[in-house]
């Protein structure tokens, strides 16, 4: 099976902070799977390090209020566009990002508060009928 994954599971450094969400679990999961590493923030032209981002209202912000909306659903659609070339049949996520949030994300206060919801990709993807796991599911 064709598996797409959060980038930042498989230990790249693409989180806004430079660092990675390495997960032995996703790893172990994935065994003998073809992997396709993604992530739709950087697909979407945005640098590493970035600005920590949250979904305000519907828009994607960064802490400071600028809006990097049209970045993040740029990603999202380009991202989506891979998936589908390379007929990935299950996408797994990491959980409460603004882009790859399943079943939840920071209520846009940047104060840590999770609220039920998704990040953009995610729910790009939920639209376009594509599997997605929370990696919090796993
Ligand atoms: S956009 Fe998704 S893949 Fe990229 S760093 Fe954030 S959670 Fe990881």
């Amino acid at each position: 099976m064709k598996i797409a994954v959060s980038a930042c599971l498989l230990g790249e450094n693409c989180k806004y902070n430079g660092g990675n969400n390495y997960s032995e679990k996703v790893m172990k999961f994935v065994e003998g799977h073809e992997v396709i590493p993604i992530c739709p923030e950087v697909l979407g032209g945005l640098s590493t390090p970035r600005e920590p981002a949250e979904i305000v209202d519907g828009d994607v912000k960064n802490k400071d209020g600028t809006s990097v909306d049209k970045q993040f659903r740029r990603g999202a659609e380009l991202a989506l566009d891979m998936i589908i070339k390379n007929c990935a049949e299950l996408v797994i996520l990491q959980s409460r990002s603004p882009s790859c949030g399943v079943n939840t994300i920071y209520d846009g206060s940047f104060t840590g508060k999770i609220i039920p919801g998704q990040g953009v990709f995610a729910e790009l993807l939920k639209d376009n009928n594509i599997e997605v796991m929370d990696v919090a599911n796993l």
